[in-house]
């Protein structure tokens, strides 16, 4: 579906790229029945939690330094101010920034609000944003209430923008409209590509647009080593930097879940070519983004150089690595894209995945290229994932499984997510800062990490002897997926058997 950037909502990934939360399975079947067009969402007659696009949404425009997120919606919503706001400062020290809080407000909308309307809220809110904090520009994210109230939230930023004079962006991320919560990413970009980027002024070719959340710089070292520049977006990035998202040489992003929508946005608007390769994680990831790279900007030959000198000097403690951990088991917890990034990772590292339980997944990216795959990536390069469940973030379908797959280690994106493994006693890695393991190093420090961690497991051990799961036998001892819609029948086999028929 092309994007469309004349209207203000954008389409959910359910729509757009027919993103679904319920399979399980195996990764190839995953792949084979998306690519013959009979995946379908699997319905869970039990849900124990859902996410909410607003996070996402929060999550990339509340860390610009130079703008003010207003969540317009009861106080509720804004409930992961907090964590944005730690993360936040985390991210700044990482990247040697000064460190500052979000600039992110609530509309506060009451009872009363959802009965005689929220926009004089919002209006006094926008008025007071701007007075307190003269930002450079204002996002609105909505909720579920001002959804059903029916605030025009998109007149009251147009009209509220040609009185004050700096972008005031309506972002429709309303929690009830798409059970894909990373769709709050799309809404965010579709938001900046409509209201912020403007057309490119001068061509920049050392600049390269790095589409990621707030993990340390670690992109630099190596893309300078071929002239480059990575332009982070859109955490600790300014209003100016994002008007000009135009004007650089490519655009590539450290996981498709999350940019998928502004690459291929960026790609339309002003061809500003999208980095498809896959991801640059482990060798054979790292080497085709760098050579897709090379050829974009025709330093071809500087990138084999780079790609040469780099597998060079990390090969000693790569074997090493590999030695230590040959034979070994693993798990892996994350959103789609990430989650296939992990895989990669362990793979390489040789720790043979033999399960995954990743948040939601997208049978193709906006790009449309089919093989921009990263499921198929990792299935084509390091074999099936036999256990692989689609869930989004169901913790009792996902404690279930992984005590009945018992792998070496489990390794998550998530916080919330890690203490399941080490309350089972098995060794979990919680691998939040995903730009660690970028490139060639990445490859290194994520399995020194990996290396540690198993070697050094009495504290998960006893965790373990001390805690008790709050699931009784009478869970644990049924089918994983006894909720979904398949009732623990493999989603691929039953779409098989409706091929056959
Ligand atoms: S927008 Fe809806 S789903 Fe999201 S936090 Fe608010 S009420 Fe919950």
């Amino acid at each position: 579906m092309k994007i469309n950037l004349e209207v203000p909502e954008v389409a959910i990934r359910e729509k757009r790229l027919g993103s679904i939360t319920g399979f399980c399975g195996t990764a190839e079947g995953l792949v084979k029945t998306a690519r013959c067009g009979k995946l379908k969402e699997e319905n869970r007659s039990f849900s124990q939690w859902a996410g909410c696009s607003v996070g996402k949404a929060l999550c990339q425009l509340s860390m610009i330094q130079d703008a003010v997120v207003i969540q317009h919606g009861p106080i509720g919503c804004s409930g992961e101010f907090s964590m944005f706001g730690f993360v936040n400062k985390v991210g700044q020290k990482q990247r040697n920034l000064t460190v500052k809080n979000i600039n992110a407000v609530s509309s506060n909308l009451e009872e009363k609000d959802t009965i005689y309307g929220g926009g004089a809220k919002l209006r006094k809110t926008i008025k007071e944003v701007f007075q307190e904090f003269n930002p450079k520009a204002i996002f609105i994210t909505t909720s579920c209430a001002s959804g059903i109230i029916g605030d025009d939230v998109e007149a009251i930023a147009d009209k509220a923008e040609k009185e004050i004079g700096i972008p005031i962006v309506y972002i429709s991320c309303e929690g009830f409209k798409s059970r894909v919560w990373t769709t709050g990413f799309d809404a965010a970009f579709h938001g900046i590509l409509r209201k912020i980027v403007k057309p490119p002024v001068e061509k920049k070719k050392n600049v390269i647009n790095i589409i990621s959340f707030w993990g340390s710089d670690e992109f630099s070292y190596l893309l300078r080593k071929i002239g480059l520049e990575p332009n982070y977006i859109a955490p600790f990035s300014t209003v100016e930097q994002l008007s000009k998202l135009s004007e650089a040489a490519a655009t590539a992003q450290i996981c498709s879940t999350l940019g998928t929508y502004l690459a291929a946005g960026l790609q339309q608007e002003y061809g500003i070519p999208e980095v498809k390769a896959s991801q640059p994680y482990g060798i054979t990831g790292t080497d085709a983004w760098f050579r897709e790279i090379g050829k974009i900007i025709g330093k071809e030959q500087e990138v084999e150089e780079l790609i040469k000198s780099e597998k060079e000097r990390i090969a000693p403690k790569l074997e090493e690595l590999r030695n230590r951990l040959k034979g070994k088991t693993g798990y892996v917890t994350a959103g789609a894209a990430y989650g296939h990034i992990i895989s990669t990772l362990l793979n390489e590292l040789n720790v043979k995945v033999i399960g995954a339980c990743v948040y939601h997944h997208d049978p193709v990216y906006d790009n449309g290229d089919i093989d921009a795959d990263t499921l198929n990536f990792v299935v084509e390069n390091y074999g099936d994932i036999p256990n692989y469940d689609v869930s989004n973030k169901q913790s009792f379908e996902f404690v279930n499984a992984m005590n009945k797959i018992r792998p070496d280690i489990c390794v998550t994106r998530h916080p919330g997510m890690a203490i399941w493994g080490i309350r089972l006693g098995i060794p979990t890695l919680l691998w939040a800062n995903e730009n660690l393991s970028f490139g060639y190093q990445g490859l290194i420090n994520f399995g020194e990490r990996v290396v540690d961690l198993l070697e050094n497991d009495e504290f998960v051990k006893n965790i373990a002897e001390h805690s008790e799961l709050p699931y009784t036998d009478w869970w644990m001892n049924q089918n994983p997926y006894s909720f979904l819609g398949t009732k623990g029948k493999k989603t691929e086999e039953l779409q098989r058997e409706k091929v056959a028929e």
